[in-house]
């Protein structure tokens, strides 16, 4: 499926690496225009270079007002993808005040302050725009370690159908992704029992966890007016991992 975003300007948060990365990729690709938006400035300076004409915002989205100042006046976007997260594994009797409110803040917090920054910009042009945010299979089914994280992308789903519902009268749709482990930095970390690993691959119907690319498709697809009545809603990729 070719898509063109020519003419759009995108932002994308969790630019720096893994499935945020490669999205950028993608849409530049596409024709749109890029702001890249991450926490580690080595990794936008070697994006710049890969992608020439892309926008680089250096800020940490779980503060607040360094993300009001970095992105308040970011200017017109069409299409956003919240994807910026942090795993912080810890037992539910170990879970931390700081682990809790540093997840709360980058996962689910900075959704709500860029979408809104990004929404209010929209509406006041009067154009049509679509926001995809990044949850994962962990909204629906959680793994020991994992209950913060997990909170955090179930939050995001009532967070995704109530966007939907206010901004669509605006022809703002929103929707979410839902993968399983995708061999990321992140995937990596959530992975490493090897035993842990091999059983979970097991479980899954295709018996194999999800690609980048995979992911970074459906992203494409829920941005693009090919899923022009689709809102409110969101893609799983996890290999059938839920219908096991
Ligand atoms: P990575 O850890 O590989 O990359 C995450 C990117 O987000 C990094 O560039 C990181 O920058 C950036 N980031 C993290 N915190 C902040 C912050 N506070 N401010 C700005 N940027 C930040 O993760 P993935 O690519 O694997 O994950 C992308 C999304 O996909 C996340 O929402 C994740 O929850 C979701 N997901 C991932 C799965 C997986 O198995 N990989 C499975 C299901 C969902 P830096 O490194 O500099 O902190």
């Amino acid at each position: 499926m070719q898509l063109n975003f020519s003419g759009l300007r995108a932002l994308v948060t969790g630019a720096g690496k893994g499935i945020g990365r490669d999205t950028v990729k993608a849409l530049h690709a596409s024709g749109a225009s890029v702001v890249a938006v991450s926490r580690t400035d080595a990794d936008l300076v070697s994006l710049s270079k890969e992608c020439p004409g892309i926008e680089a915002v250096c800020v940490d989205l779980g503060n607040w007002e360094a993300t009001e100042q970095a992105l308040g006046r970011v200017g017109a976007v069409d299409l956003l993808v919240n994807n910026a997260a942090v795993v912080l594994m810890q037992p539910f009797l170990e879970i931390t005040k700081e682990t809790f409110d540093r997840s709360f803040n980058v996962n689910l917090r900075s959704v709500v302050q860029v979408s809104q920054i990004v929404a209010r910009g929209m509406i006041a042009r009067g154009v049509p725009g679509s926001i995809v945010n990044i949850s994962s299979m962990v909204a629906h089914v959680t793994y020991p370690n994992l209950i913060t994280y997990s909170s955090t992308k179930s939050a995001m789903t009532m967070l995704t159908k109530a966007m939907a519902m206010e901004l669509g009268p605006h022809k703002i749709r929103v929707n979410s992704v839902n993968p399983t482990v995708v061999l990321t930095a992140m995937g990596k970390k959530v992975t490493a029992d090897p035993e842990f690993s091999r059983k979970m691959k097991e479980r899954h119907p295709l018996r194999k966890f999800a690609e980048v690319e995979d992911v970074v498709n459906s992203i494409l697809f829920l941005l693009s007016d090919r899923s022009a009545s689709t809102t409110g809603s969101g893609i799983m990729v996890d290999g059938g991992y839920l219908a096991s």
